[in-house]
């Protein structure tokens, strides 16, 4: 075939799988989202022991010997969240409400373990395995988790899981080993290594065994840490494949963010991109056992000159997504609420306090994932937010809604209590009620 048609046939390849991933990209529904305006917030990396664990390791900062790959300037100072920054933004969230009266809430999604460098007496190096709350030295934190647990019980703060160390660990200590400039820098609890930016926590390389391991380890933690189960998964860097999902399911993860910027290695080139756009489309109607949330609105003032035109944006991609009949997903990673220079995690807060003020104006209900994926489905949601559980029926008949025990159960150890009674409980809602029940039950 000539040179030029096969161009032609591979553009209209791709024009017509656009525009089949336009049409029916969006996922299946029975809820009208144009009327719902729901508003979730996803936001990754928390937990992270990185980059720096604070400003003295600054002067350790080997950037050229370091050589990750491309990273955002804003990141080379982000470091660990501490009970300020998590304190201040939960303030932020409680003074917005949805028109439902319940708080905004943010989605931390939880980098869950971390490496500690250590040389030894003879100058053998090793490697220290550390989970939450426990971190590598240099990333104490006093009174986080107390500001963590205060922000969850005022219903602002609903963590969800990242995974283990954000990072290949294989890698990581690879990469480092016989590296003087590395090693140093290492020893200083600098995350950043050689080629860190494409050494992914899900790398296909990797033992599947292994990675059954970290995520059976990654439940308990959360578990340990937040008193339930994780609903939702976002993997780091973008990067996961079918097993991964199959893991995820294996344990009754079904909620799956941020889809549409899935990176696999095995999409390269144009034909890569087709791939994506019909795996995309086709996942989504025919993988009933799992939901897929995109994240349509990008919220990142701190990475970006014009913060005040990002929030802007942002807000004008919400209405846009509610008038394509979707939830708004907004993106905003921890980088813009926690850094080494406190000026970034102001503008960050300050933004976002701009934005929801505006989202409130609109009239926006503000969701976690849980719910957004349970009105997707079935036009039905539960959810715990703090000691509140919140129960919706999205749809034009009356619902039965269960709420599993596990919903009762964290609730009630928010507030200090044992669970009154054990199983599920069935709740039968009007047509478009929303139910709020903050007593025990
Ligand atoms: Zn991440």
């Amino acid at each position: 075939m000539k040179r030029w048609l096969e161009g032609l046939v591979a553009i209209a390849v791709v024009g017509f799988g656009l525009a089949v991933g336009m049409v029916w990209g969006r996922s299946p529904a029975l809820v009208e989202w144009e009327r719902a305006r729901a508003v979730c917030i996803q936001s990754d990396d928390w937990g992270l022991c990185g980059f720096l664990p604070d400003s003295s390791a600054i002067v350790a900062l080997d950037r050229e010997a370091l050589a990750p790959g491309p990273f955002p300037e804003v990141y080379w100072h982000s470091t660990l969240e501490d009970s300020a920054a998590v304190a201040s933004l939960a303030g932020i969230l409680a003074t917005h409400h949805g028109r439902d009266g319940l708080p905004a809430v943010l989605q931390p999604n939880y980098i869950l373990g971390s490496l500690e460098y250590a040389s030894g007496p003879d100058s053998m190096a090793t490697w220290i395995e550390h989970r939450l709350p426990d971190v590598p030295a240099g990333y104490e934190r006093p009174g986080l988790w107390k500001a963590v647990r205060d922000a969850r019980l005022a219903g602002v703060w609903h963590p969800e899981l990242h995974g283990r160390w954000h990072y290949d660990p294989g890698r990581r200590k690879a990469n480092t080993a016989g590296r003087d400039a590395v090693e140093a820098a290492a020893s200083r609890q600098i995350l950043v290594f050689p080629d860190s930016e494409r050494s992914w926590e899900l790398g296909p390389w990797r033992a599947r065994e292994e990675l059954r391991a970290e995520l059976a380890g990654n439940l308990r933690i959360f578990a340990d840490l937040f008193g339930r189960e994780p609903r939702s998964v976002i993997a780091p860097d973008y990067v996961w494949n079918d097993a991964d999902e199959a893991m995820w399911l294996a344990h009754d993860l079904r909620v799956i963010q941020g889809q549409r910027q899935q990176r696999m290695a095995s999409w390269r080139g144009l034909e890569g991109r087709v791939r994506k756009v019909f795996h995309r489309t086709l996942t989504r109607w025919w993988r009933r056992d799992r939901v897929y949330l995109d994240r349509n609105c990008i919220f990142e003032p701190v990475q970006q000159i014009d913060s005040r035109g990002i929030t802007t944006a942002a807000a004008a991609a919400v209405r846009e997504a509610w008038a394509r009949g979707e939830p708004a997903v907004l993106e905003a990673h921890r980088i813009n609420f926690s850094h080494l220079d406190q000026r970034v995690p102001d503008l960050g807060r300050r933004e976002l306090d701009r934005l929801l003020a505006g989202l409130d104006r609109d009239g926006a209900i503000f969701l976690v994932d849980g719910e957004v994926a349970g009105l997707q489905r079935r036009g039905t949601s539960w959810a715990a937010r703090g000691t509140r559980i919140v129960l919706r029926n999205y749809t034009h008949s009356r619902r039965l809604v269960v709420l599993p025990a596990a919903a009762r159960a964290v609730t009630a150890r928010l507030r200090g209590q044992e669970p009154e009674r054990a199983g599920p409980l069935v709740f039968s809602l009007a047509p478009g009620e929303t139910r709020i029940v903050r007593g025990p039950i």
